[in-house]
Formats: C-alpha cells, sequence, structure tokens
C-alpha cells in the first residue's frame, strides 16, 4: 500500500490552536510521528493511531535526522495515513526541508497542513503587532543556531537589517545573541522581550532592551521560548509591564551607546 505522509503543524501548544484540517487528519491517522512539544491533547484525537515519539531537541545529528526520514517513508508503504506532526508551523525550522527531499526522493506522496507558528502566537499573547504602518514594515524570523558542520547562517544581517525580529531557539544562548548583535551595530537600547511557553496557561513574558537579555531570559523558567525584538516593543501599552523601568526613564536609541566597540560577538 502507498499511503500519504502529512506534514502537520501543532500550532504553538495550546490545543485549540490546532487547525480544523489537521484535528480531521489526526482523527484518521493510522501513524503519527510526533516532536517533543506536541501536547498530549493534541495526541489523543489520534485516538485509533499509533503514536511514536521522533521529538528531537535541537543540536542532535543528521543520522537522527536519517532515522526519521526513512520511518516516514517505511511507514507510507503500510499505511493509508501516515502523520508528522510538528509543533508550530512545519515549514519553519521544522525540518520540513530534509523530509520533503527524502519523500520525494521515494517517490512517497505528501501533503502539508500549516500551522500557528511560535512568532504568531508570541505576538497575540503580547497584544503587541509585528508590524506597524508607516513605522515598521519588516519582519525577520531567524534561528542563531548553527549545528555542527553547517554553515554560519545570515541570522545576523537579517536582525540588523529587519524592523521586527523573532529569534527562534534562542533563549538558551540570549548573553551571545545580545553580544553578537550589539556588536554588529544594533543598538543595546532596542526594546526586546521574551516571550515564554506562548498560548499556554503559564505564558511568561519578560521585557526590556537588548543589553539586558541575557539577565531578561534567566528568568524563564525552561519551556520554550521566543525572542522579540524591535522598537515596536517600546509600545507604551508594555512599557508599564517592563520591570522596574518608568516610562519616562526609558532610553531611547539615540541615547544610549550602541556598543559598536565591544568585542564577544558569539562566533
Ligand atoms: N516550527 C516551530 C518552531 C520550532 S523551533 C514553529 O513554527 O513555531 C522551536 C522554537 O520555537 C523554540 O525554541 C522557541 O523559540 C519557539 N517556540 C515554540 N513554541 C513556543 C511557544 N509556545 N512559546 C514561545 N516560543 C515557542
Amino acid at each position: 500500500m502507498n499511503g500519504t505522509v502529512y506534514l502537520v503543524g501543532a500550532g504553538p501548544g495550546a490545543p485549540d490552536l490546532l487547525t480544523l484540517r489537521a484535528a480531521r487528519l489526526l482523527e484518521r491517522a493510522d501513524i503519527v510521528f510526533y516532536d517533543a512539544l506536541v501536547p498530549q491533547e493534541i495526541l489523543v484525537l489520534a485516538s485509533k493511531a499509533e503514536k511514536i515519539e521522533v521529538g528531537k531537541r535541537s543540536g542532535r545529528h543528521s543520522t537522527a535526522q536519517h532515522f526519521i526520514n526513512k520511518r516516514l517513508a517505511d511507514a507510507a508503504r503500510k499505511h493509508r495515513v501516515v502523520v508528522r506532526l510538528k509543533g508550530g508551523d512545519p515549514m519553519l525550522f521544522g525540518r520540513a526541508h530534509e523530509e520533503l527531499s527524502y519523500l520525494r526522493e521515494h517517490q512517497i506522496r505528501f501533503e502539508i497542513v500549516p500551522g500557528i507558528t511560535a512568532a504568531l502566537a508570541a505576538s497575540a499573547e503580547l497584544g503587541v503587532a509585528l508590524t506597524r504602518r508607516g513605522a515598521a514594515r519588516s519582519v525577520t524570523f531567524v534561528t542563531p543556531r548553527v549545528g555542527k558542520g553547517e554553515r554560519e547562517s545570515s541570522w545576523l544581517r537579517a536582525v540588523l537589517h529587519a524592523d521586527t525580529a523573532a529569534i527562534y531557539m534562542g533563549a538558551g544562548e540570549a548573553g551571545e545573541i545580545s553580544r553578537a548583535l550589539i556588536a554588529a551595530g544594533k543598538p543595546a537600547s532596542t526594546p526586546v522581550a521574551i516571550i515564554e511557553n506562548a498560548s499556554l496557561p503559564n505564558a511568561r513574558r519578560g521585557f526590556g532592551i537588548l543589553a539586558h537579555l541575557e539577565e531578561i531570559a534567566k528568568k524563564s523558567t525552561g519551556g520554550p521560548a521566543l525572542i522579540l525584538l524591535g522598537e515596536n516593543y517600546r509600545d507604551s501599552a508594555i512599557i508599564d509591564q517592563w520591570p522596574g523601568v518608568q516610562p519616562s526613564s526609558l532610553p531611547t536609541a539615540r541615547a544610549t551607546p550602541t556598543g559598536r566597540a565591544r568585542s564577544g560577538s558569539s562566533r
């Protein structure tokens, strides 16, 4: 039998942010390969499926990815509906490229079901838009992680040039990120927000400026966390939530040194 592999976005964590299409597919699924961040409430929808955790925390090797690719293809030879369930949206920092290439190469049918990515859930959590008419016209999604043997990516340049940046998988190296950005010329006073567990009841938000990113990130409790950065987060609606900062004492981009002279790029 040759089935179809569905790459399905599970959304940011809240079970009811799953799309209806994803829910219907899960009900039909024969087998589900899921990531570590996918909540139980979503997995139970796949009531008749065999469920296999293949979740990788970042930093593992491509052999593990190769193994997942192969398991997907093998499953499609045995089952009609094979679901590969990923956190957020499968097409953003979800290794979809590797899986799709493998499936294409082995002539396995696939379909993609989008999901709500962390940056969108985090923006909702914060109540601050990623864009602003006339002021913030560009948004970049980056991750500063570079795996062993991978090329250095252009994340730094992208963050320097975009009005708003959403930094995935970066909270654990917030200090390096902030030093690298400041050394590259991003003003140390750029407002930042860190949102942990966006969309979930235990969501936490931290605010401040780029120079303090490391300290803000240290308050996280270890859940998935997204860093947002840009002038939009100097928003009056959130300034009063900045710990210990009076709106009047908020540094402006011009009043604070950029830190260009500092060394300490993270790589
Ligand atoms: N494909 C996923 C991203 C996978 S990378 C998506 O589209 O969202 C995993 C990273 O996503 C985490 O390190 C974190 O930076 C971010 N993330 C995922 N879920 C999150 C959540 N509920 N709140 C905040 N950040 C989250």
